[in-house]
């Protein structure tokens, strides 16, 4: 058995801009808006409940604030000093203000990366013993996403 939460439906999609270097088209700074799904697997409690719907939300929506109108970048190809974060890719300087950037601890933003990274994160706080396998997915606009999963 299994619960959903349908990140377009339940509203849990963020705006935000990236760039992979490596790719011809997405080595140019753009945007997405993304949607963060989640499903829970696992079995029932006494009161009939794998986990309360409310602490997956509570967790997916942190994750989402985090992400949400933010430029998003790796926390280790970026240099930041006096309030301001550069980053330097195949010839191109970038400097952002600090409050206008994300820095996640992955090493390109891709869809795929960007999901186990949300991943490790849901993990950590839903956690409980009737929870066997926790399957995050981000879509990269309306159509097109990233699945991955951690049994637990
Ligand atoms: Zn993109």
């Amino acid at each position: 058995m299994y619960l959903t939460i349908d990140g377009w439906k339940s509203n849990f999609t963020f705006s935000a801009c990236h760039m992979i270097p490596a790719h011809k088209k997405c080595s140019r700074l753009h945007g997405h808006t993304y949607a963060l799904h989640a499903r829970i697997h696992g079995q029932q409690d006494k009161s009939g409940m794998i986990v309360d719907f409310a602490v997956v939300k509570d967790a997916m929506r942190k994750i989402v604030d985090e992400l949400d109108h933010k430029v998003l970048l790796p926390k280790k190809k970026v240099k930041s000093e006096k309030n301001e974060v550069t980053i330097t890719e195949k010839g191109r300087r970038y400097v952002f203000p600090e409050t206008d950037v994300a820095l996640i601890d992955i090493p390109s933003l891709t869809a795929e990366n960007l999901a186990k990274y949300v991943l490790e994160k849901i993990c950590g706080k839903i956690k409980n013993k009737n929870i066997s396998e926790i399957e995050i997915g981000l879509d990269e606009g309306w159509g097109q996403g990233a699945w991955v999963s951690k049994r637990l």
